[in-house]
């Protein structure tokens, strides 16, 4: 489905590790005014002053959590960094620093890799996240990513999973289980392609869909919006793996229930039409599908009025006593306990 439109090949043996670091980083700039030191020493030096450091890393495996048939290295490297960040602005701090490290099987020539970090360069700079150091190795098969991310915050600014009270609203950030829809549109015209190769796809109707799925982006102006309504969350998680799986993590390590209404969930136009097009349930999808990269968040019943009818949030449920329990309250206002399926256990279940 992607067509290697560069033949050029060159074998990542002919550089040698310390060329092939030098190749890829050399496009990297230092933007934080807490890197000391980045690349090109043992370590790096870093220095936070008064702020507390928050770190996260996540990895990615070829064949687990991303496909190359359908998705291109350059997004690959982006979405590598966003999913680092994102993690860094649901404690509601910023991100300052990544590291990079990557293996990769010697079916990667050169200009694969310069790919990838043409995508990781693109948004360390949209992110200002200094990259600062990484380690490069080969594996026997296929690639794997691994990113750190680190970021800073004022120690009264860092919000936890486990502040949620019982009476907070549940809030959610932009529109949600879009990026799902769009792996079973690219999934779809994988096996079309398989069966034929000459088929040329048409994916204009599902645009919005696919860019959630191959470039989403981390929530990194919540903080700042926040900041401007002069509202604190509570608790606070991003929606990696699907909003009833966070919404769980948030009642549990609270110790509080949840109502989540099903007719406040923000679900795009577009989402809507394709899940209609696949016969797929869109509540279902919008509450089990993965990888929005949206934040999830509870606030103080007082602060209602300073976020009602703001189009960057949407209120989707309150909180409860504990003993209540973690429910849906569908249109037709019936409850149902609301269970972590996540968005593996939604494909396999298919
Ligand atoms: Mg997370």
């Amino acid at each position: 489905m992607i067509e290697d439109k560069n033949p050029q090949r060159t074998s990542i043996a002919q550089l040698g590790e310390f060329g092939l670091i030098d190749h890829l980083t050399k496009n990297f700039e230092i933007n934080q005014a807490s890197t000391l030191k980045g690349i090109g020493d043992d370590a790096a030096v870093l220095d936070f002053k008064d702020k507390k450091v928050v770190i996260s890393t996540d990895i990615m495996v070829e064949g687990v959590h991303f496909d190359l048939a359908y998705m291109p290295l350059k997004h690959l490297g982006y979405k590598a960094v966003v999913t680092n960040v994102s993690d860094i602005c649901a404690m509601n701090a910023k991100a300052t620093q990544i590291t990079v490290s990557i293996a990769v099987s010697n079916r990667f020539p050169l200009e694969a890799l310069e790919e990838l970090f043409q995508g990781i360069t693109l948004a360390a700079n949209e992110y200002k996240v200094d990259v600062i150091g990484g380690d490069t190795t080969s594996s026997q098969k296929g690639l794997i990513i691994s990113i750190t991310v680190l970021g800073e915050a004022d120690a009264d600014e860092i919000v936890y999973r486990n502040g949620a009270k019982a009476t907070n609203l549940l809030v959610v950030t932009g529109d949600i289980g879009a990026a799902y829809m769009g792996l079973q549109v690219l999934e779809r015209e994988k096996q079309v392609f398989q069966v034929n190769p000459n088929s040329q796809p048409d994916l204009e109707l599902y645009t919005y869909l696919i860019e959630r799925q191959l470039k989403p982006e981390a929530r990194k102006d919540v903080r700042t919006l926040l900041h401007a309504l002069e509202i604190k969350p509570t608790s606070m998680i991003d929606i990696s793996d699907g909003l009833s799986s966070e919404i769980i993590h948030l009642c549990k390590q609270s110790k509080v229930g949840c109502n989540l209404y099903e007719d406040k969930l923000p679900l795009d136009p577009q989402f809507i039409n394709v899940c209609e097009e696949f016969d797929i349930d869109s509540t279902t999808v919008a509450i089990n599908g993965g990888e929005d990269y949206e934040l999830l968040f509870t606030i103080p019943i007082e602060d209602f009025d300073k976020i009602k009818g703001n189009p960057n949030f949407s209120i989707i449920g309150h909180m409860t006593e504990e003993s209540e329990g973690i429910h849906l309250v569908t249109r037709a206002n019936t409850k149902i306990p609301l269970k972590a399926r996540g968005w593996n256990a939604l494909s396999e279940s298919e």
